[in-house]
């Protein structure tokens, strides 16, 4: 019998870097827009889908995980107006 692989390995485990451009699946990006209701989790407006970020709640910086239950999806200029602040 061989071993299972992990898969996180592929994954790229641990990255120093921030990725601002998450990895994101449709699969995530779907869950969360009827989720919010194609709202934005910032300022409650609707989302166009070229405007729409994935923002990570508690910044991966922070401690915050990379995975759905930590993001949210956002206006791009909310997004960046929150990193700003
Ligand atoms: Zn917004």
């Amino acid at each position: 019998m061989p071993k299972l692989k992990p898969n996180r390995a592929l994954r790229g485990g641990k990255s120093p870097v921030h990725n601002s451009d998450h990895r994101s699946t449709l699969w995530e990006r779907r869950t969360l827009m009827s989720k919010q209701g194609g709202l934005c989790a910032l300022c409650g407006k609707a989302m166009a889908s070229a405007d729409i970020t994935l923002d990570h709640i508690q910044p991966v910086s922070k401690g915050g995980l990379d995975t759905i239950t930590n993001l949210q999806l956002a206006h791009r200029e909310c997004n960046e107006r929150k990193g700003a602040a």
